[in-house]
């Protein structure tokens, strides 16, 4: 499976949108990816996640860890063809920990899988949270890299597909500046 046949899957679920959207990160952005809307048929997820399967069957690690919400289904699949262990982080007053008695011990190997990265803060939060409990994060993956390669997570970086779109600071936005109008798609307050 082809870089455009994955994003024409996207496109098919609406799940490329074109517009003017407010992402998470605050920032302003001409596209908006909503990867549930994929994810939401689990035999689509699993043809995706193969394509992931085939770059990061290499590494070493014993369980996947998610930031919920829109990494768990993404981090569960790929734990599932993997055989591995899938958990996830979560906001609690805004703060990124491990509930619901999930546990990491010393030393454990983690990867972390993030559906879509855009500015990463969602992925280092939950990498803090690893590190916190003395586990190794060995890798980061993502279903959709939209950062445009400026991201160092100080390990390696395995994106399924990287997506080029346009942001901008709410203070020179050009889409602000049409007056068009922005919208707040998917579950972003939750996450
Ligand atoms: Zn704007």
């Amino acid at each position: 499976m082809t870089d455009k046949e994955i994003i024409d899957i996207y496109k098919k679920h609406n799940a490329l949108l074109k517009g003017h959207f407010l992402l998470s990160s605050g920032l302003h952005s001409d596209t908006y990816l909503q990867s549930a809307l994929v994810m939401q048929y689990p035999i689509i997820a699993e043809n995706i996640i193969s394509e992931l399967v085939k770059k990061i069957y290499h590494m070493n690690f014993v369980t996947v860890v998610s930031p919920a919400i829109g990494g768990i289904r993404f981090g569960y699949e790929l734990a599932r063809l993997l055989k591995k262990r899938s958990i996830f982080t979560e906001r609690t007053n805004g703060a990124m920990s491990l509930r619901r008695g999930f546990h990491l011990e010393e030393n454990e190997k983690v990867l972390v899988a993030e559906d879509v990265v855009t500015t990463g803060k969602s992925t280092k939060e939950c990498i803090n949270v690893i590190e916190e409990s003395k586990a190794e994060v060995v890798g980061i993956t993502s279903l959709v890299d939209r950062s445009d390669g400026k991201l160092d997570f100080g390990v390696p970086f395995f994106p399924l597909i990287k997506v080029n779109v346009k942001t901008y600071s709410p203070d020179s936005c050009p889409l602000c500046n049409e007056g068009i109008t922005l919208e707040k798609p998917g579950s972003r307050n939750e996450k």
